[in-house]
This record gives C-alpha cells, structure tokens and sequence, in this order.
C-alpha cells in the first residue's frame, strides 16, 4: 500500500500561508500521498493552489446532515463540491472539546462516505486508560461503533497522551496495537479490513518519522503539529519506506 501522510492543521494557519505551502509540496513531488487538512476557510485556496496536483486535500470536520439548521455546520457535500477528497472524523479533541460520541462520528462517517469522501477516523485512549489497562477495549470499542457497516476509508491510531505532548508510544505498543486494530477491522468488515490503511498519530515529527513508519501495519501518518511547516511535514514524508 502506498503510504499516507495527512496534515491535519488544527485552528492555525493563515490565507498568506496557503501559496508558498502549497508550492512546496508540489515542486517536492513526494511518493507517499500527502492530504492537507486545514481549517475550513483555507479550503477554497488550498483546492485552487492544488488543482492538477497529486496533493489531495481533507476537511477536519463534517455535519451528519446534508443540510438543514445547524449554525456554524458543515456539510459532507459541501466539502466535497469546493475540492475535499477526504475528511478526518473522531479526532480526540472534537470528542473532548464537543462531546462527540462514536454514534455521532459513525452518523458522520455515513455522511462523508454518501458524499463521496473518504474519512480519516481517529480511535485512541487516553492516559489513564492505557495506565488502567484499558487500551486495547477502548480502541475496539471506538472501531466497533464510529465505524458503520458501509465504512470504506482509512483509520488513525491516535493515543490522546501521544498528541501534541511530544511523547510518543513505543515501538512494541504501535505495533501491538495495530495489529490488534487490523484483526477488528478483519472481524468488523472481512476481506475489506485486510485492506483499510491504519496511520499512526501523535508527536510525528521528522526525527522518528522513519522509526514509525516502518512499523508492521503502519501505512502512515497523521501528523498536526508538524504538519505545518512544509519542510517538516516533506521531512516526515521522506521517511516513509518505499513501496
Ligand atoms: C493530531 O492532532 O492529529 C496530531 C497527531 O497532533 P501532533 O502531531 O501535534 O501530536
């Protein structure tokens, strides 16, 4: 599988920003697929900035509904008409910052898959519940219920602690637990589980991109803070392995 390093910007950049980021990763020409991720507004000048070019981009957020009387929503179909391919969901600080549950995040994957985008679904534990033992079952728990039955897209393995702390898990627990996502994703959806790319986030900087990158069932990255330089986020990319 070709590997994937998604940018998820979080609430920073800026519209001065787009050009120049943008250039830079196309000149680069990377072999992974790269998916930028900004903030909403930046998406119109992102999808002018990468027409006609293999950089494909992503919303960090969608609607469940395809329209209707949701102030400050947006819908899985408007992304897609103004150039998303793809959409994160279930990113631990929309749980955290807005009590989203996985029956929100299944309804909103439903809506990204009918409007033709591909979800980029976070599943993660927090400290305490790695601490407690829990890692695992919280994990299975998020696959079983954030993913519906049509699910077709890709997951991100995201510890909450890993997130913007600098820390990151060990070799041995990545590798744990993807394997241990792969076999739920094997029991949830059969042939296609086998098939689903499974990204590792948290703390991915250019220094241990190579390291994670090259652990089993790692085909990726999803990469927030160091996303926004696109020296660093090309630098992680480099350390994909080669397909
Ligand atoms: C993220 O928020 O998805 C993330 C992985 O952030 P960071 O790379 O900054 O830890």
């Amino acid at each position: 599988m070709r590997p994937i390093i998604a940018g998820n910007w979080k609430m920073n950049g800026t519209l001065a920003a787009v050009q120049a980021y943008a250039a830079a990763l196309q000149a680069a020409d990377p072999a992974p697929l790269m998916i930028v991720c900004p903030p909403f507004p930046l998406l119109p000048a992102f999808a002018q900035a990468l027409r006609a070019s293999p950089i494909a981009l992503g919303a960090q957020e969608c609607h469940a509904r395809p329209s209707g009387a949701h102030t400050g929503d947006v819908s899985a179909d408007l992304l897609k008409e103004i150039g998303a391919g793809y959409v994160i969901l279930g990113h631990s600080e929309r749980r955290a910052d807005h009590g989203e549950t996985n029956a929100d995040i299944a309804a909103k994957v439903a809506a990204a898959l009918a409007a033709d985008l591909t979800p980029i679904v976070c599943v993660g534990e927090t400290e305490a519940q790695r601490d407690a033992g829990e890692a695992t079952d919280i994990v299975r728990t998020q696959l079983r219920h954030s993913l519906p039955e049509s699910f077709e897209g890709i997951v991100a393995y995201e510890p909450v602690w890993a997130i913007g702390t600098g820390r990151t898990p060990s070799a041995a627990d990545v590798t744990a637990m993807h394997a241990d996502i792969r076999t739920a994703l094997v029991t949830q959806f059969g042939d296609r589980g086998t098939k689903i790319p499974i990204l590792y986030g948290g703390s991915v900087k250019p220094d241990n991109a190579a390291t994670l990158l090259a652990l089993p069932d790692v085909g990726g990255a999803l990469v927030g803070g160091a996303s926004l330089k696109a020296a660093d986020f090309l630098a992680i990319a480099a350390g994909a392995p080669s397909v």
